[in-house]
């Protein structure tokens, strides 16, 4: 490699010279990698920068050692959380990220009305997928920017709260996070490997729960690429001492029927009363399971489901629901009344062209097409049309004759509602036959205790 002249330790580092550095396809050092961290933290070095960095280690990728620094930096931009002041166990549940996915919304309360107290903190919308922090903004009044105080009074009066990342907590992840959203530098290993255990490490919790999705439409499509990065952030938690457990699951198509950020709220709202989808309610028993069962309030994975269920069939995990919505200023009336979430103005159908059987869908297509929609962000300054969505009818396996509904889209603008019909029908493949298979909901589980009870 020809540099004109390369910098030596004792040199000042200088954020092109980094950027060279990684370009060139060279290990950044830890110091290196602080400088940027802390320096972009600051606003002292500008977003273009940082946007080439990015692309550099997106390319280049970055190495295990890499990872760690970034990690490691990322964590202390902000302050670690102090919750020692709550007896309860801290357990957070985290996903890399997917389409329809709004188990948090489920499985939060359920673990807070079994005992736990879940600081969690998340993000908005990344690329196709859908963020947390702008489906819990649909509820009208509801705050995402809890100063450390407040997050910790609503912890200790609903045992869970859901916020965003702050200037105190995980303040590069807020930073950064926004920046690969539209740079198109999500899908690396390290990077979301950085953004999830830095954020979740600052929450001073107990234990973590990692949902990593495979399939069309995840980051990571490849399964043996998922269970990669699920180790990398099981070895993460489980080196600074926290237990660290990875699903990995199926999204190769929405899971519910709801994408979009109202409708999900709406469809959360019909799970916690017993009346959701059953593989979203599957997978939200198995990640709350594993919750209770990492921080100590059952003694199997088949006791924590129980556990879990006894919450929803009890209305107990309902009422943490609301009273989290309450506390963090939302109106909870959107519970028993989803037409005081916001609505779009138009519904359209999108019906099947032909007989058979949904054989396969490109999910990534589907979210992708709510974000076209308005669902989500194209530029760091959009904003996001919380009323928006896409409500899916039929699903992988699912029998269709021609003319019948696939989807509705919900919509605002003609425009946009043009574009997103296109890339649903595209998403997808109908044949003569059943799949001849379909795969497990969860795939697999990574953690580093072979003794799992089931
Ligand atoms: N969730 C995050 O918080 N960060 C990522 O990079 C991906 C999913």
């Amino acid at each position: 490699m020809n540099h004109a002249s390369v910098p030596t330790a004792s040199d000042p580092i200088r954020t092109i010279d980094v950027i060279r550095k990684k370009r060139d396809g060279f290990e950044l050092s830890p110091a290196e990698i602080d400088h940027v961290i802390s320096k972009y933290t600051s606003d002292d070095i500008p977003d273009y920068q940082v946007s080439a960095l990015l692309m550099a280690g997106f390319l280049r990728g970055f190495t295990r050692a890499e990872t760690v620094a970034l990690t490691n930096s990322m964590l202390h931009s902000g302050d670690v959380l102090d919750l020692s002041g709550l007896s309860a166990k801290k357990v957070d549940k985290h996903s890399t990220g997917g389409v329809g996915d709004k188990t948090s919304f489920i499985v939060a309360p359920i673990a807070a009305a079994a005992g736990l107290v879940v600081p969690m903190i998340s993000g908005r919308g990344l690329g196709h997928t859908g963020g947390t922090l702008d489906k819990l903004q649909a509820i009208p009044g509801l705050r995402v920017n809890l100063s450390l105080a407040e997050f910790q009074r609503v912890l200790e009066k609903c045992g869970c709260a859901i916020i965003g990342q702050t200037q105190q907590l995980a303040p590069a992840d807020r930073k950064i996070y926004a920046m690969r959203d539209v740079t198109a530098t999500v899908e690396s290993p390290a990077l979301i490997c950085a953004s999830i255990m830095s954020k979740k490490l600052a929450e001073g919790i107990d234990a973590l729960v990692l949902d990593v999705k495979t399939g069309s439409g995840a980051f990571m499509k490849k399964e043996e690429d998922a269970i990669a990065l699920a180790e990398l952030m099981v070895d993460t938690g489980e080196g600074v001492g926290k237990k660290t457990v990875a699903l990995i699951t199926d999204m190769d198509q929405p899971l519910g029927h709801a994408v979009g950020n109202a409708v999900e709220i709406e469809e959360v709202s019909s799970v916690l009363q017993g009346r959701g989808p059953h593989d979203l309610l599957e997978l939200c028993l198995e990640l709350a399971a594993q919750m209770l069962y990492l921080g100590d309030h059952a003694a199997s994975i088949s006791e924590g489901k129980s556990i879990a269920k006894e919450m929803i069939g009890s209305g107990k995990a309902l009422e943490r629901f609301r009273a989290m919505v309450q506390a963090q200023g939302g109106n909870a009336a959107i519970i028993e009344h989803p037409e005081k979430l916001p609505k779009a103005r138009h519904r359209a159908v999108i019906s099947s062209s032909a007989n058979g059987f949904v054989q396969a869908m490109q999910c990534e297509r589907i979210g992708s097409a709510c974000v076209v929609l308005g669902g989500g962000r194209e530029r760091k300054e959009d904003s996001v049309d919380h009323s928006v969505g896409i409500i899916v009818h039929k699903k992988v396996g699912d029998r269709v004759a021609t003319g019948e509904p696939l989807c509705d889209i919900l919509y605002n603008s003609e425009e946009r509602a043009e574009g997103a019909r296109r890339m649903i029908e595209r998403s997808y493949q109908i044949s003569d036959v059943p799949p001849r298979s379909q795969r497990p909901l969860v795939r697999r589980i990574i953690s580093k205790s072979d003794a799992r009870p089931n």
